[in-house]
C-alpha cells in the first residue's frame, strides 16, 4: 500500500514529479485523491430541463456556423437539431470549431440551457454521438499538472491493482444500520461512478466516515479531559435556589429553565464544567448566570463573573446587587477604575471569603486577585477574551466549573464542530411579549426620509444610534466614515439635538465618557463604529441607522440591531444599503424578515459558507475532504451522537469491528492527551 506511484505502469520520472506536486506519492495517496465534484454528462431531454441547468445533448448541425469577433474575443453560433428541438448553440472563443461544424455532422454538446432564448451556452463540444461510458466525469483539482484522461487511466490501474488492499473502516453493523456502501464500492463510486445514485451513495459513505472520525476524535479528547481533571462537586441547596427563582419578577422561559438545569447538573457532578451558553441578545442570560452563581454560593463557594467592558461589568453588578443584597449574598465590583483603597479592601475580603460573588473586567485576572475558594467562573461575551485570559481566571480556583456566555448565535453544526469539546447550552427563546424591531432596507438616496423618521423618535424623547463601518475616509472603499457622518448630523440637527461620536481610536476612558453621556440621555444621537456592538443597554434608544449595511455580515447586523428594542417602546432599524450582489440583497432581505438570531446565523452560514462565518481571524474549523457543514448537518448530528455513545461504551474500545476506527484515533494523536482548549 505504501508502494510508490512509480510502480504503476507508464509512470516515469516526469509523471511521478507531477503527481508529487499534488501531494500524491504512493498508490494509496492516489486512491485517496478525491474529485471535488462530478460533471454530469448524461443526455438530457431539453423539454424537461429547467432554465439555467446544465445539459448534455446529442444533436445534428443544421446551419453553417456564424462567427463574430469582439476584440480578441469571439462568438460562434450554430443551429442544431436535438431530438425535435431546433436550438442554437453558442460557443465563446472557439471560432476554430467552425470548419468542423459542417451541416449534417453529429455532435455532443454540454453547456447551460437558456430556456427563454432556446440557446445552449456550450462549454464543450465533442464530435460524434454520445459515447456509452463516461456519464459522470469526476473533476479533480489537477492544477494544470497532468492531463485528466491520463490521470483517470492511472486511477483505474491503481484501483484495479491496489483497491482491494484498502481495508474497511466502518463496522459492518454501522454500514448496515445506515445503508452505507462498503469501502471498495464507495471508492469505485467516487472515481468511476455508474450513475448519479452511485456518486451519491459513495459520497454519503465518506461524508459519514469523515464526520464520525472527526467527532470520535473530539469526544475522545473530551473524555480524556474529564477523566484526568477532577472537578468540584458543588452540592448546592436546591430549596434556596427554588426560592430565589420564585422571587424573580418574571417566570423563566422554557429555554432558561432547561439551560439552568443543564448548568446545575454540571455543577453537581464531579467533572469540571466546560460549557458554552449561547443566547441571542435579550434572551435573558444574565439571570441564568445569576442563578448559577447563587447555586455555587449556597454550597459555600465563591463565584466570579467577568465582562469585557466596564459598562457591562457595571450593568451586571447593578442587576446582581439588586437580586442578592436582600438575600445576604455579598457582591462586589472590581474594575480598572476601582480606587486603590476600595480595591485593597475588596481583595482582602475576597481572600477571607467575605465576598461571595466578584464581578469585574480584566481586573479580575490580575495578579493579587486571590479567592478563598472559587467554585464557579463565568465569562460574558467569551469571544472578547483570549484563551490565555480565560485560563488565568480559571486558574484562580482549583478546577472551578467554567461557563462561557455568548450572544453570537452560532449555527448548531458550527457550534458542535468548532466548540465540539465543550458542552453547548442554547437559549433559543425570547421572553414573551417582546416587541419585534421593525427593520427597513433603504437606499442611500432615501437618507432624507430616514432622518425625518429618526427626528420623530428624538422628538418623542427617544434616542438613536447611527453606525458606520469605518472611521477613516478611504477613497477605494468609498465608505461613509463615522467622523464625516458625525459632522453632517451635528450640522443637520444643530440647536435641536446633541450628537456624540464613538470609534475605536478613542481611549477606553474617552469611550466610557461618551457611552455614559449617551446612556444618561445627555446625548440624543450616538454616531459610532461597531465598537458599540457588545452588550450595551440603553433602553431609551429606539432607533438604529446603519450606513453601508451591505458591508456587514448578518451576524454582526443582528448584534448591532440588538442595541435597540430593549425598552418598552417600539424600536426601528434602518439598513442603508445599495448591495451589488444577489447575496448582498438576500442578506438585507433576511434582516427585514426576521428578528431571530439563530435563523439569521443559519442563513449567514448558507450564504457565506463556514469559512467566513467566524470572520477571518480564526475559524477553529477543520478542513473536510468531502463533508460540507452547510449541507451535511444531519450526518454531523448523527455522527456526533454515535461518537458520544461509542467513546463511552466498552465495546468500542474492545470489539474487533472498531479496530480500524481506533487505529485512526491513535494515529491522530488524541489518545496521548493532546488538548484543544
Ligand atoms: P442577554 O441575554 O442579552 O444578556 P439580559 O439578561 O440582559 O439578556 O435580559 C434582557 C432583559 O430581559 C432584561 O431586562 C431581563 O430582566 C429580561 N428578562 C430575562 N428573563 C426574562 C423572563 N423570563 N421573562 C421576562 N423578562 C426577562
Ligand atoms: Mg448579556
Amino acid at each position: 500500500m505504501t508502494e510508490p506511484v512509480s510502480n504503476l505502469k507508464g509512470v516515469g520520472k516526469e509523471t511521478a514529479e507531477q503527481l508529487a506536486s499534488l501531494g500524491v506519492h504512493t498508490i494509496e495517496d492516489l486512491i485517496w485523491m478525491f474529485p471535488y465534484r462530478h460533471e454530469d454528462f448524461t443526455l438530457k431531454n431539453l423539454a424537461e430541463t429547467p432554465h439555467n441547468e446544465k445539459v448534455t445533448i446529442e444533436a445534428r448541425v443544421e446551419s453553417v456556423p456564424a462567427v463574430t469577433f469582439m476584440g480578441k474575443k469571439s462568438r460562434l453560433t450554430v443551429t442544431v437539431l436535438a431530438g425535435r428541438h431546433l436550438v442554437k448553440v453558442v460557443m465563446f472563443n472557439q471560432h476554430y470549431l467552425k470548419q468542423k461544424l459542417v451541416p449534417g455532422a453529429i455532435i455532443t454538446v454540454s453547456g447551460k440551457w437558456d430556456r427563454g432564448r432556446q440557446v445552449v451556452a456550450g462549454s464543450s463540444i465533442k464530435f460524434g454521438p454520445k459515447q456509452d461510458q463516461g456519464d459522470f466525469e469526476p473533476v479533480y483539482s489537477l492544477r494544470n499538472t497532468i492531463h485528466l484522461n491520463r490521470f483517470r487511466k492511472l486511477m483505474r490501474q491503481a484501483l484495479d491493482e491496489a483497491g482491494h488492499c484498502i481495508s474497511e473502516t466502518l463496522p459492518a453493523s454501522m454500514r448496515e444500520q445506515y445503508k452505507l456502501l462498503p469501502m471498495q464500492e464507495a471508492l469505485e463510486g467516487v472515481h468511476f461512478p455508474k450513475d448519479t445514485e452511485h456518486v451519491k451513495q459513495a459520497r454519503r459513505r465518506f461524508v459519514f466516515e469523515e464526520l464520525l472520525v472527526f467527532q470520535l476524535r473530539i469526544q475522545a479528547l473530551r473524555k480524556a479531559r474529564r477523566d484526568s481533571e477532577k472537578g468540584l462537586s458543588i452540592n448546592y441547596d436546591l430549596v434556596k435556589l427554588r426560592d430565589f427563582i420564585a422571587m424573580l419578577p418574571y417566570e423563566l422561559t422554557g429555554a432558561q429553565k432547561r439551560v439552568v438545569n443543564e448548568i446545575c447538573k454540571d455543577l453537581k457532578t464531579a467533572h469540571r464544567m466546560n460549557r458554552l451558553l449561547q443566547g441571542d441578545v435579550g434572551s435573558g442570560k444574565t439571570v441564568v448566570a445569576a442563578i448559577g452563581l447563587y447555586a455555587a454560593v449556597t454550597a459555600g463557594y465563591q463565584g466570579a463573573l467577568m465582562a469585557p467592558t466596564e459598562i457591562l461589568a457595571e450593568q451586571h453588578a447593578e442587576n446582581l446587587y439588586a437580586w442578592f443584597e436582600p438575600m445576604g449574598v455579598r457582591v462586589a465590583l472590581l474594575s480598572g477604575s476601582t480606587k486603590t483603597k476600595a480595591r485593597r479592601d475588596i481583595l482582602e475580603r475576597l481572600a477571607n471569603g467575605e465576598i461571595d460573588i466578584l464581578i469585574g473586567t480584566h481586573a479580575l485576572i490580575q495578579p493579587g486577585v486571590a479567592f478563598k475558594n472559587l467554585g464557579f467562573v463565568i465569562t460574558d461575551e467569551q469571544h472578547r477574551f483570549g484563551v490565555e485570559q480565560r485560563r488565568i481566571l480559571r486558574d484562580k480556583g482549583e478546577n472551578p466549573d467554567v461557563l462561557f456566555m455568548t450572544a453570537t448565535p452560532i449555527p448548531r453544526t458550527l457550534a458542535i464542530t468548532a466548540f465540539g469539546e465543550m458542552d453547548v447550552s442554547i437559549i433559543d427563546e425570547l421572553p414573551a411579549g417582546r416587541k419585534q424591531i421593525e427593520t427597513h432596507w433603504m437606499k442611500h438616496e432615501q437618507l432624507g426620509a430616514v432622518l425625518t423618521k429618526m427626528e420623530a423618535e428624538l422628538k418623542a424623547g427617544r434616542q438613536a444610534y447611527v453606525i458606520c463601518p469605518l472611521i477613516e475616509e478611504s477613497d477605494k472603499l468609498d465608505v461613509q466614515n463615522a467622523v464625516e457622518v458625525y459632522e453632517q448630523l451635528t450640522t443637520y440637527f444643530l440647536g435641536r439635538f446633541k450628537v456624540g461620536l464613538m470609534h475605536g481610536r478613542l481611549s477606553a476612558d474617552e469611550k466610557d465618557l461618551v457611552m455614559r453621556a449617551f446612556s444618561e440621555g445627555e446625548l440624543n444621537i450616538l454616531v459610532s463604529t461597531t465598537v458599540v456592538e457588545v452588550g450595551v443597554n440603553v433602553p431609551n434608544a429606539t432607533f438604529m441607522l446603519i450606513y453601508d449595511a451591505e458591508r456587514f455580515g448578518l451576524a454582526q447586523l443582528h448584534q448591532l440591531r440588538g442595541r435597540v428594542g430593549r425598552g418598552e417602546h417600539q424600536s426601528y432599524c434602518v439598513l442603508l444599503a445599495d448591495p451589488k450582489t444577489d447575496e448582498g440583497k438576500e442578506r438585507m432581505m433576511s434582516m427585514t424578515e426576521t428578528n431571530d438570531g439563530f435563523r439569521l446565523a443559519e442563513k449567514d452560514l448558507e450564504l457565506r459558507g463556514p469559512g467566513d462565518f467566524f470572520g477571518k481571524k480564526q475559524s477553529g474549523l477543520p478542513e473536510f475532504k468531502m463533508a460540507d457543514l452547510v449541507h451535511d448537518y444531519r450526518a454531523l448530528d448523527i455522527a456526533r451522537q454515535d461518537a458520544v455513545r461509542l467513546i463511552e461504551s466498552e465495546e468500542f474500545w474492545r470489539a474487533d469491528e472498531y479496530e480500524s476506527l481506533r487505529q485512526m484515533l491513535e494515529r491522530s494523536g488524541v489518545l496521548e492527551g493532546e488538548r484543544i482548549d
